[in-house]
């Protein structure tokens, strides 16, 4: 039926065509979910980017997902991308004139324990926010995941096709190392349930496979003992090296006890700007920060080692203090600079809800946020630090500066997921929030900036890769890729041979299906 209307359409006019294709499927399709065709053009997270689909799918769950894609694949051109949660940065869930699949309908469809060799995992929905995931896990099992994200309002598919890092990552490794078993649509349009034992080629590509290979319809995710309480704490240094002599000392200790249970940091200006500079420390509004401590050669930004403890209600809290006295009494950091409080495990998790919250008020929440997020090896951090920390970034870029360090040995190399080559790299993301009202030229220089801090990179031969990578030719792919590029094309031959999924990405043309001219 496509092949006969398209005899009426002309050839060199692919958006039409496009469009009639999409129209035409979506009124032949049998499907339990729903179908938009009046959807209005898509945006993220970033607002950097915009793009219309031709119809947006509410799908019911995976043979709804496989029927799109089956169908996409037998028009000429159509591409299909799932949306998660929409939180990217850069247009990797959108879809310019092809059918996006909202994944957030399908968030019930699954939610069981699953006991499988003394371990526990919970099958969970792909559509399914991070946050539903802990409450539920806490509430009805007294469990939740091992590796978090800082913010939760991210899908379970779309973090599992990036990597999903947070303060526990140096223990667990990413969420990509935290998964058991998927249920994931090809772009084959096929329904494969995959493992390390089943499947396992599909299972490591769709890790951190930037939604290439297969939508993730189910994933079964290790979990453990959920604490009741953390102990929260941020400590300040004004030495690059200390601060990072002292997280690396954290995360190389992996004994029980031996470290802290979260591990993350940030660098902050040495100012008072309310945003950017002192006041982003305390944690406590009734303790603030005193730059008195400071010494009077402190340098142009400072750097904040952030901790968290878990324990328990039942818990002694001498034994609380004795192990934070303990563990912190291994640390250089400027002793009157120390900052905590006492707050539940999931008010923990939940802490960039509340931030999200407060910019949401101010606005801030839902302006551009050209964010760039990348690993520095080891050896090139102390680097980094000094021209672009203290230098190009020596005020601040309206939001958090992350940087933390992270194990290699932790993360699985036969996901996608592209680190450096070093055993210790570093996660460093730029978060930055433009303010209220700010106009493209302003945006524009942000947007710049970051490219001028990855030129740096190159430039000077850095071992680092862009995470949540964002490139615009098959070149600069493959340069991200490197040795993995070869793997990365043979998997996505294999599994969405017609480059069906995924077109946000840019990584990959539509491969035009020609038995559909006429
Ligand atoms: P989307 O943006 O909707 O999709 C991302 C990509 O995944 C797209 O290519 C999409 O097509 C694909 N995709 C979506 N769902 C599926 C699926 N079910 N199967 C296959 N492919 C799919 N990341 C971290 O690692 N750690 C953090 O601490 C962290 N904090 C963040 C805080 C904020 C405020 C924001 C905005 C982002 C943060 N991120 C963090 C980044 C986040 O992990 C990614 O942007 C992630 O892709 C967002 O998830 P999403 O569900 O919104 O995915």
């Amino acid at each position: 039926m496509i092949a006969c209307l398209e005899r009426f359409v002309p050839e060199n006019d692919i958006e039409s065509k496009a469009a009639v294709e999409a129209s035409i499927m979506c009124k032949t399709l049998d499907l339990q979910g729903s179908i938009d065709r009046t959807a209005s053009a898509d945006n993220d997270f970033g607002g950097l980017y915009s793009r219309r689909p031709l119809a947006v799918i509410r799908p019911s769950g995976a043979d709804d997902v496989a029927r799109v894609i089956k169908a996409a694949s037998l028009s000429s051109t159509l591409t299909v991308a799932a949306r998660g949660n929409g939180h990217s940065i850069n247009g990797q869930a959108m879809v310019d004139r092809g059918l996006l699949i909202n994944m957030r309908p399908t968030e019930n469809n699954h939610f069981k324990e699953v006991k499988i060799n003394g371990s526990t995992y919970v099958d969970v929905s792909g559509g399914a926010l991070w946050e539903d995931v802990l409450k539920r896990c806490i509430e009805e099992y007294g469990l939740a995941p091992r590796s978090w994200t800082d913010y939760l309002s991210l899908t379970v598919g779309g973090t599992l096709s990036n990597a999903g890092v947070s303060g526990q990552a140096f223990r667990y490794g990413p969420q990509t190392a935290n998964v058991a078993e998927l249920e994931v649509v090809t772009g084959r349009g096929e329904v494969v349930v995959c493992s390390e034992k089943k499947n396992c080629e599909l299972f490591f590509s769709v890790l951190g496979g930037l939604g290439q290979f297969g939508i993730i319809t189910r994933a079964r995710v290790l979990v453990q003992s959920a604490p009741d309480m953390v102990r929260w704490i941020r400590v300040v240094y004004t030495e690059f090296d200390e601060f990072t002599r002292d997280a690396e000392f954290l995360v190389t200790r992996q004994g029980d006890g031996e470290s802290f249970d979260y591990v993350e940091g940030f660098v902050f200006v040495n100012s008072d700007d309310p945003v950017n500079g002192w006041p982003s420390v305390p944690l406590d509004p009734d303790h603030g920060f005193d730059p008195a401590h400071l010494p009077r050669n402190a340098d142009s930004v400072l750097y904040c080692l952030e901790l968290g403890l878990h324990y328990n209600n039942s818990d002694h809290p001498s034994t609380v203090d004795t192990v934070v006295k303990r563990l912190l009494g291994w640390l250089r950091f400027i002793k009157k600079l120390k900052f905590q409080v006492d707050l539940s495990y999931v008010d923990f998790l939940l802490r960039v809800k509340r931030a999200e919250e407060h910019a949401k008020a101010n606005g801030i929440w839902d302006s551009p946020h050209p964010w760039l997020n990348m690993f520095v090896a080891k050896s090139d951090i102390a680097e980094f630090d000094e021209a672009i920390f203290k230098k190009i970034l020596k005020d601040g870029v309206g939001g958090p500066m992350l940087i933390y360090p992270l194990l290699r040995s932790k993360w699985d190399n036969r996901t996608s997921v592209m680190t450096p080559k070093e055993d210790v790299f570093y996660l460093v993301a730029l978060l930055r929030f433009s303010p209220t009202g700010s106009n493209g030229a302003e945006v524009e220089k942000m947007v710049s900036q970051n490219r001028q801090i990855v030129d740096y990179c190159v430039q000077n031969g850095f071992d680092y890769k862009l995470y949540l990578p964002h490139y615009q030719t098959e070149e600069q792919w493959k340069e991200h890729f490197g040795g993995k590029w070869e793997r990365f094309v043979e998997r996505k031959a294999c599994y969405d041979p017609m480059a069906i999924l995924a077109p946000g990405q840019k990584i990959f043309e539509r491969i035009r299906n020609i038995s559909c001219n006429p």
